[in-house]
Parts: C-alpha cells; sequence; structure tokens
C-alpha cells in the first residue's frame, strides 16, 4: 500500500519492521480470527504460527503472534523474527493473509485523546521521522480513507497515541 514511498528493494534489505525486541512487542502483527484459524494449523505456507487470541474490541475478536518465547539472551536488543519472515524473500503472507497492520507500517491508527488520528512511526529508516509531502499528499488521498474505513471493522488495529509520532491526518 505504501509502494509509492518505500521500493520493495529498500525493504528486502531491511526488514527491521518483522522483528521485535522486547520493547516492540507492543508491535507485533495482529490477525483477524479466520486468518488465525488458518495459520495456527497446517496451511499453505508451510508454516504454522501461534496465537494468543485476545479479548474482543467492540465484538470483533483477534490473535496476536506470540514471539515472547523465541528469545534466547537477556539481551534486551536481542530481536526476534517474526515467524513469517523468510530471510530471502521477506514476508511469506500474501493477500489478505498478510496483516493490515503490516501492509500500512510505518503508518498506525491511533487513539489521541478519544480522536482518531493517523501517525507516522519515526523509526522506518527509508520512511524517517519526518512524514515527506509524499506521504501526506499519500494519507491525505486514498490511503487514509482506506485506514479508517478498515479500522471501523477491524478497531483492533487502533494503537494508543505514542508522544513524538507525527500526525499526518
Ligand atoms: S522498516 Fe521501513 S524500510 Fe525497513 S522493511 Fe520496514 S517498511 Fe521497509
Ligand atoms: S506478518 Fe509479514 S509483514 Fe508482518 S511482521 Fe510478519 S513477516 Fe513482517
Amino acid at each position: 500500500m505504501l509502494s509509492k514511498v518505500l521500493s520493495k528493494s529498500s525493504c528486502a534489505s531491511c526488514k527491521f519492521c518483522c522483528s521485535f525486541r522486547r520493547q516492540s512487542l507492543w508491535e507485533t502483527p495482529l490477525f483477524p480470527q479466520e486468518t488465525v484459524d488458518k495459520l495456527s494449523s497446517e496451511n499453505e505456507y508451510g508454516v504454522v504460527g501461534k496465537f494468543r487470541m485476545s479479548q474482543t474490541v467492540q465484538g470483533v475478536r483477534f490473535g496476536r503472534l506470540i514471539l515472547e518465547n523465541n528469545y534466547r539472551t537477556d539481551n534486551p536488543e536481542e530481536e526476534v523474527p517474526c515467524t513469517f519472515l523468510d530471510p530471502q524473500k521477506g514476508c511469506i503472507l500474501k493477500g489478505e493473509d498478510k496483516p493490515f497492520d503490516c501492509s500500512i507500517w510505518p503508518l498506525r491508527i491511533m487513539d489521541k485523546n478519544g480522536e482518531l488520528v493517523i501517525a507516522l512511526t519515526p523509526t522506518c529508516p527509508t520512511i524517517g521521522a519526518t512524514p515527506s509531502e509524499k506521504l501526506v499528499e499519500l494519507v491525505k488521498s486514498e490511503l487514509g480513507q482506506r485506514i479508517y474505513e478498515y479500522a471501523k471493522t477491524h478497531p483492533y488495529i487502533i494503537k494508543e497515541y505514542r508522544e513524538k509520532f507525527p500526525i499526518i491526518g
């Protein structure tokens, strides 16, 4: 969804957003119930994930990928890759199986004092910490609307607003 501002080649050599330190576990991928059902048993990708089903948000159930058991050291800087990350090919999930959250990263829809906003996670090395004109234009055109629409039916993707995340839309 961000192909206008993110090239496949920059993501292929980076993969930062598909590995998680302990302090980033709040960002691990969230999946709708039907995708959890599919990916937690034998599936077309040949990789089975472990999920924790969460309480419903506005009546919608979802699962969070469990990665916290994969750390091997106590080092807070240790990163563990997402279960669905292939070191050579990148994310192996296709189409609707890929979490919407992952498709829009480093954008996030967040709740800031009761108001929904689209904000930029400032840690993507390619996009950077300051939204470019191109990114702002993209959010203000069709993408922002699409994110708001998705959040209406999948409210669990809405995260609590974090300071220093520039608001775009
Ligand atoms: S952090 Fe940014 S550049 Fe790196 S893989 Fe994720 S979206 Fe691509
Ligand atoms: S589901 Fe795919 S895009 Fe999302 S974190 Fe895992 S490997 Fe990355």
